[in-house]
C-alpha cells in the first residue's frame, strides 16, 4: 500500500494517511438531496470522491465506500423549518413523495456514469433507515445531550459545547454561531436558536412521517449520516468527506451528534473539496446561473456558449486542486475540451509508436511525477501537468525525434493507462464513439451483402453489381472470396 498525505479539515494540517485497519478504509461521503435534476455543483463532490475512491484502490486498499441519497428531512428553509423538499416537489407534482426520490435518483446515477464515476459500495436511503436514526437519537437523549420539547427532539448545543466544544471543525465557537443565528421568534419549542432538531414532530399536513417513542414525525437532517455511517463503516472509521458548504452546520452537527451518541468522533480524516464558482458567482436558482449537468452536456442554457461532453466538465474539475476555487466560464471549459483532446490524441500517438533500440528518454520520470502528485492531497493537476509534458515527448517520438526500447513502451503505455483511465478516470469519448458507429455499420454491411450473396446465388446479376457498386461509392470495398466475401471501410 502506497503512503501518502491527506489534508484534515479537522485539524487544518496534511497527515498522512494511516488508515484504522489497513487495508481495509472506511470513506463516507454526504450525497444529493434528490428533489431535482443533478448539476454543476453535483459535478465536484461526485469527481473529487471518486478520485480519491479510485486512487485508494489503485494504492492496494479494500474500500468501502458509503454515499447516502437524501429522501428525507431536508427542509425547505435549511433549519429546522419549512416543508421537507421532497414532499414539497411530490406536493406540486402531484406524485408520491418517493416517486419524486426515485425519479432524481435515477437522473443522479445517468450523470454520474456520464461523468466516469464509480458507484459507491454502499448507497443508503435516509429514509431506509429510520430504525437506525431513532436509536440513535436515544443514545443521545440517554447520554444527556438532547431534550424533548413538545415532541420534537433538539440537541442541547449549549451542555455539549461545554463538555466537548462545539465548532472544531468549522473553527467556530458559540459566541460567533450566537451573533450569526436570528433570535427565536417564540414559536419555537428549541432552547436556544443554536440547538438542532434530532427528531422533529409533523405537522399534520406533513405526509413524510414515522412513528417513534416522542411523536409521529421525521428525523432531523445532520441524524441520517451519523447513523448511516455508524451502521456501515462502525463507531470510528477512515474517511469522512463532502462539499465545503457542508462543514457547518451539517458536518459540525454530525461530529457532535455521534460524539454525543458514542463519545468520541467517528471519523478519522475530514475532506473537504472546495465549491465550483460560475463567472466568480456562486451557483444559486435566484441568479439565473443554475446549470443542470444535462443543460452542460447538451449546451442548452442561455450562459452556454456550446455543449460541453461530460468527460470535459470531468478534466476541468480535475484541473484544479480539490481545495482550491473553480471558476467555470465558457473560456476554462473551450480550454478543457482543448487539453482533453490533446491528452486523447498523445494516448492514441503513443499506442502506434515503433520499439527502438534504445530509448531517449526515461520512462520512470512519469510515474514517479504522477506518483508525487498524488501523494500528496491528490494533486490531480501536477499529475495533468505531467502528462502533458509527456504527450510533448511522444510527439517528439511519433516524429522521429525520440525513440523508446520496445520495454519501454510497454511501461510507459501502462502508466499512462494508469493514470489517464483508472486514476484521473477519464475516456477517450471520440473513440467510443467511433467505435459504436463501427458497430452499427458492420451488421448493416453484412445485411447489404448477405442480399448480394442471395442475388448472386439466383444470378440476379443486376441486383448484386448494384449493391456492390452502392457500397464502394460510399467507400466500403467488397472483395468476393471462394465461399463468401470480404469488406473493408476504405
Ligand atoms: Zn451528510
Amino acid at each position: 500500500m502506497e503512503k501518502f498525505v491527506l489534508y484534515n479539515t479537522l485539524t487544518r494540517r496534511k497527515e498522512e494517511f494511516e488508515p484504522i485497519a489497513a487495508p481495509n478504509v472506511g470513506m463516507y461521503v454526504c450525497g444529493p438531496t434528490v428533489y431535482g435534476d443533478p448539476h454543476l455543483g453535483h459535478a465536484r463532490p461526485a469527481v473529487t470522491f471518486d478520485l480519491l475512491f479510485r486512487y485508494l484502490r489503485s494504492s492496494g486498499y479494500k474500500v468501502r465506500y458509503v454515499r447516502n441519497i437524501t429522501d428525507v428531512g431536508h427542509l425547505e428553509h435549511d433549519a429546522d423549518e419549512g416543508e421537507d423538499k421532497i414532499a414539497k416537489k411530490a406536493r406540486l407534482e402531484q406524485l408520491e413523495p418517493m416517486e419524486i426520490a426515485h425519479y432524481y435518483t435515477e437522473r443522479y446515477h445517468d450523470a454520474m456514469r456520464e461523468l466516469g464515476v464509480l458507484s459507491p459500495s454502499i448507497e443508503p436511503h435516509a429514509s431506509g433507515h429510520i430504525i437506525e436514526q431513532i436509536e440513535m437519537v436515544r443514545r443521545i437523549l440517554d447520554a444527556g445531550y438532547a431534550y424533548e420539547s413538545n415532541g420534537s427532539i433538539y440537541f442541547d448545543v449549549e451542555k455539549y459545547d461545554h463538555d466537548h466544544r462545539y465548532g472544531r471543525l468549522s473553527g467556530r465557537n458559540l459566541d460567533d454561531i450566537v451573533t450569526n443565528t436570528r433570535e427565536l421568534d417564540g414559536q419555537s419549542d428549541k432552547r436556544h436558536s443554536y440547538d438542532f432538531a434530532l427528531w422533529k414532530k409533523a405537522a399534520p399536513e406533513h405526509i413524510m412521517r414515522w412513528p417513534s417513542p416522542w411523536s409521529d414525525g421525521f428525523p432531523g437532517w445532520h441524524m441520517e449520516c451519523s447513523a448511516m455511517s455508524t451502521k456501515y463503516l462502525g463507531e470510528r472509521f477512515d474517511i469522512h468527506g463532502g462539499g465545503m458548504d457542508l462543514m457547518f452546520p451539517h458536518h459540525e452537527c454530525e461530529i457532535a451528534q455521534s460524539t454525543a451518541a458514542l463519545g468520541h468522533d467517528s471519523a478519522k480524516y475530514w475532506v473537504h473539496n472546495n465549491m465550483i464558482t460560475i463567472n466568480g458567482q456562486k451557483m444559486g436558482k435566484s441568479l439565473g446561473n443554475f446549470i443542470t449537468l444535462e443543460e452542460l452536456f447538451t449546451g442548452s442554457h442561455k450562459l452556454l456558449a456550446q455543449a460541453y461532453s461530460p468527460m470535459t466538465i470531468r478534466f476541468f474539475v480535475l484541473q484544479a486542486h480539490y481545495r482550491s476555487t473553480l471558476d467555470f466560464s465558457n473560456e476554462a471549459l473551450q480550454a478543457a475540451e482543448k487539453g482533453l483532446d490533446r491528452l486523447m490524441k498523445g494516448v492514441e500517438t503513443l499506442s502506434k509508436i515503433k520499439p527502438s533500440d534504445r530509448s531517449t528518454a526515461d520512462v520512470a520520470d512519469l510515474e514517479r511525477r504522477c506518483a508525487e502528485a498524488m501523494a500528496d492531497d491528490l494533486n490531480s493537476p501536477m499529475v495533468i501537468s505531467a502528462l502533458f509534458d509527456w504527450v510533448r515527448i511522444i510527439n517528439q517520438a511519433a516524429e522521429g525525434q525520440q525513440s523508446f526500447t520496445e520495454a519501454d513502451l510497454q511501461t510507459l503505455r501502462a502508466t499512462v493507462s494508469k493514470y489517464v483511465f483508472d486514476i484521473l478516470g477519464l475516456r477517450d469519448e471520440k473513440a467510443a464513439s467511433a467505435a459504436g458507429g463501427r458497430d452499427m455499420v458492420t451488421p448493416l454491411v453484412e445485411t447489404l451483402l448477405d442480399m448480394r450473396m442471395e442475388a448472386k446465388a439466383a444470378k440476379d446479376w443486376a441486383t448484386s453489381d448494384k449493391i456492390r457498386n452502392r457500397l464502394t461509392e460510399i467507400g466500403i470495398r467488397v472483395k468476393d472470396r471462394k465461399d463468401g466475401y470480404d469488406w473493408e471501410i476504405e
